[in-house]
């Protein structure tokens, strides 16, 4: 397979091109205009932070990118799924709250939210693709109906993925209840007995009701109620709670991989990557915080093939000097693996090479700066 451009951007501005500015540069020399049709509904598919998150994409570049998308005729919309675990964002109420309390109000982005799988999450439409892991996928049904699909992704660490990036934004992100579910099944955690302080907190977390633990007594998963969402393993204050990761995660990641592969099916040509290597933080922004960035901010990249933008941006990252302070205490050196310095166990490549297997793009990549 040839190569695939990714455009990037760093963060330098001046008086003359100031940052929406340069984002709209960027995404115009990497072909943004080509994937918006007239009059099409796009979904822009971001990720609105957790209620007490502070890392997500800027609502005010976000909207640059929708109005891009006015200018071309198009009629963009942000959008989001339902969230399997307790949080500010299982339902469309509580979820369009928390888009609203952290900055994306229609009078900031001048573009309407629509929650993509309905008031809690049941709302789906089946996509057929008979893959390793996934036959059928269930992908929220706004965005399996709109007509072209923009990623703005927040780059950072993940404790499943390794790190977040363009894959998980639409793999993950786009899946309904029912997908995220499929894609988490193998995932039930195991509490280690020796560790466990019987504080309670995972129990009192845990939205599945899945975690017993009264009094004295350590805490224990029921593997029939438990849904894999990987919550309570960064609840647990005494690191008690932990995956199967040698089993586990690469499966979780070649499920994520191949539920892409779903959501772009019937979209070819008409989706676009934009990863932002800003605030790059060491776990999800579905945490209701955001720790301090284990890099210093590096750019946005850009492009149409999402494994050679993810695959750039990881470059990119592991090419940056650690943040003194930050929770990275290995890896610190410019060249080193951040992600694997945070998770040790997890290997993030699995979902870049089942990505480039299942034919969703190539790790080779030319690196355009502009
Ligand atoms: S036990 Fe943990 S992984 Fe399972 S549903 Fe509860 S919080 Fe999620
Ligand atoms: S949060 Fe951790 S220490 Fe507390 S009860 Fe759960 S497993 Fe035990």
């Amino acid at each position: 397979m040839q190569a695939s451009t990714v455009y990037f951007c760093d963060l330098r501005t001046s008086v003359k091109e100031n940052l929406p500015a340069k984002l709209e540069r960027l995404m115009t020399t990497a072909g943004f205009d080509e994937v918006v049709p007239e009059r099409g509904l796009v979904a822009i598919k971001l990720h609105f932070g957790e209620r007490g998150n502070t890392a997500f994409v800027r609502p005010v570049l976000v909207r640059r990118i929708a109005d891009r998308i006015k200018a071309l005729g198009g009629r963009p919309f942000l959008t989001d799924s339902n969230t399997l675990y307790a949080g500010t964002r299982g339902n469309s109420v509580s979820h369009l709250e928390t888009a609203i309390e952290n900055g994306f109000a229609y009078s900031v982005t001048r573009v309407p939210l629509i929650i993509a799988d309905g008031l809690r999450g049941a709302s789906f439409t089946r996509v057929r693709i008979d893959r390793e892991t996934i036959q059928t996928a269930y992908v929220g049904r706004e965005i399996a109906e709109a007509d072209a699909l923009v990623s703005v992704a927040h780059f950072k660490g993940h404790e499943l993925a390794g790190f977040g990036g363009a894959l998980k934004n639409v793999g993950m992100g786009c899946a309904s209840r029912k997908g995220k579910l499929a894609q988490h099944s193998d995932l039930s955690p195991k509490v280690k007995k020796k560790k466990c302080k019987a504080c309670g907190a995972c129990a009192a977390h845990c939205a599945q009701s899945a975690i017993l633990q009264e009094g004295d007594e350590k805490a224990r998963i029921l593997a029939e109620r438990c849904v894999g969402c990987g919550e309570c393993i960064l609840i647990c204050p005494n690191g008690a709670i932990d995956v199967q990761w040698d089993a586990d995660v690469p499966r979780f990641q070649k499920k994520m991989a191949e539920y892409t592969l779903a959501v772009l099916k019937g979209k070819e040509g008409r989706s676009f990557f934009l990863n932002f290597l800003t605030a790059i933080s060491p776990a999800c922004d579905c945490y209701g915080h955001a720790d301090a960035p284990i890099v210093p901010d590096v750019g946005v990249l850009a492009g149409r093939d999402p494994v050679a933008v993810d695959q750039a941006s990881a470059d990119l990252v592991n090419g940056q000097p650690a943040t003194e302070g930050s929770a990275l205490t290995k890896g610190k050196g410019p060249g080193e693996d951040k992600f694997r310095a945070l998770y040790p166990r997890v290997d993030w490549t699995v979902q870049l090479a089942h990505g480039e297997k299942i034919g969703l793009g190539t790790r080779r990549y030319e690196l355009v700066r502009i």
